[in-house]
């Protein structure tokens, strides 16, 4: 299948069966927003459970919270996002298009005009809070969701008395005025970011961002992600506050981009928030009897941009049938359960009994789905087609034998299961 091929037909997938529509669709859409369906928030929410389990739950040394989204405009001075957050931008002379300077060669792409000078586009949102006319009430749609957590390191620290390192993770939206939303839900105006502020000793930085990068490669495998790869940004592609970064880049349709990035902050943010709020936010080592700022390393990956990834690694076309081979930890429906026929209360009673008690059993490990609309084999194409990895049928036999078929998404092959081994069956598959 040609690259472009796969891309609309995700795309056309992703609308048709409620994971992605284009946002305010209705009024025509707009650029660089999109609305997440049923199915697509079941996969997001998969993600960031996924996330959380690794990142914060099986872990005693890293909290999350969750700030606000709108700071003190101060923050992002000190942050150096005012100042320099921003793209370079050229807008063409004819047709006024504008681009980011760094995804144009010579010539404007849609109308061959040639650019005027080009200028620095901040990325930030404006917006103004409360009644107030005048330049005091401007504020800023966090660009990162990282700001909350450095504003919060003495709060958390005072009431947590966790010692270094120690890490504090935040997921919520994130906004950026881009200058060229583009590729689906790549590159677009708000979008959820999944961040990790790793706190430790000045030395070990570099040992800590190592340990980091090899564990974040190794859950975006674990999650179903095959054509994944590290980058080291070079000096000059980085961040205003980073020391290093290496990104974790995945293989999409139109080529190799970063869906995470892990970067060394050095103690550019603590420094810059202790000089301009006035508070110290120095950490005191106990066994070392000496005040320092930490250094932190951030891991940053966005929800989004994983969720396109999962969705183009998932797609398959086999003969008769389209298949979105999701992880089964992440696929948005875990198992259906269908009654063989719709008229026939037998069946659909005891089926509705093994689909609530899989939803009272089951439910913090997976979600559960119940069909039953026209034939056994068109819901089962229709299960492929959102990634479901099991569908159970309560047939006739199932009567006599209290067992139910159970048919595997990736071989279509049903094996028979006693229906009192169905917890235990899950239990085993959803480790
Ligand atoms: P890019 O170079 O692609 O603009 P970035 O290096 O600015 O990305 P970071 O600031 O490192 O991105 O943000 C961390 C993560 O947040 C990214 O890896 C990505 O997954 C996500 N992200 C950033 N910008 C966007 C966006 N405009 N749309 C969707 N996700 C985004």
């Amino acid at each position: 299948m040609k690259e472009k091929d796969l891309m609309e037909k995700v795309v056309a997938l992703a609308k048709r069966r409620g994971f992605v529509y284009p946002g305010s669709e209705i009024y025509g859409g707009f650029a660089g927003f999109y609305d997440w369906g049923p199915l697509g928030t079941k996969l997001k929410r998969n993600i960031k459970h996924a996330w959380l389990r690794d990142t914060v739950e099986r872990r005693d040394d890293v909290v999350d919270i969750d700030a606000a989204l709108i700071m003190n405009p101060k923050a992002w001075e000190a942050s150096g996002h005012v100042g320099g957050f921003s793209d370079a931008m050229v807008e063409c002379k004819k047709c006024h298009h504008r681009f980011r300077a760094d995804q144009v060669k010579n010539e404007c792409p849609d109308c061959g005009g040639d650019f005027g000078v080009g200028r620095q586009f901040n990325l930030m949102f404006e917006t103004r809070v409360g009644a107030a006319e005048g330049s005091e009430s401007v504020a800023y749609l966090r660009p990162e969701t990282a700001g909350g957590i450095f504003v919060n390191f003495k709060n958390v620290l005072n009431s947590t008395r966790l010692k270094l390192p120690f890490g504090v993770a935040q997921i919520g939206k994130a906004f950026r005025n881009e200058i060229n939303p583009r590729d689906f839900v790549f590159r677009t105006r708000e979008f959820e970011q999944m961040e990790l502020e790793y706190f430790v000793k000045p030395d070990e930085d570099e040992k800590i961002f190592d340990e980091w990068v090899k564990r974040r490669f190794a859950w975006h495998e674990s999650i179903g992600l095959k054509k994944v790869r590290l980058r080291e940004q070079a000096k000059e592609e980085r961040a205003h506050y980073s020391k290093a970064t290496t990104d974790i880049e995945y293989e999409f349709p139109f080529g190799w981009q970063e869906i995470e990035g892990v970067a060394n902050r050095g103690n550019f943010d603590l420094s810059a928030h202790a000089k301009a709020s006035g508070i110290d936010l120095t950490y005191f080592d106990e066994e070392a009897k000496e005040r320092y700022l930490p250094y932190v390393i951030e891991p940053s990956a966005g929800v989004e941009r994983i969720a396109l990834a999962l969705m183009c690694e998932a797609y398959t076309e086999e003969k008769e049938r389209v298949v979105m081979k999701f992880h089964p930890h992440i696929a948005p429906v875990t198992a259906a359960v269908f009654p063989l026929l719709a008229n026939k209360p037998d069946l659909v009673k005891l089926a509705r009994h093994i689909y609530e008690a899989l939803k009272a059993d089951h439910s913090h490990l997976g979600s559960f789905a119940w069909d039953d609309r026209g034939n056994i084999g068109k819901r089962y194409l229709s299960q492929d087609e959102i990634g479901t990895p099991w569908c159970i049928t309560v047939d006739f036999e199932s009567l006599e034998k209290n067992d139910v078929t159970v048919r595997d998404r990736d071989t279509t092959k049903q094996e028979r299961i006693p229906i009192a081994n169905l917890k235990e069956y899950f239990a085993r598959k959803l480790g």
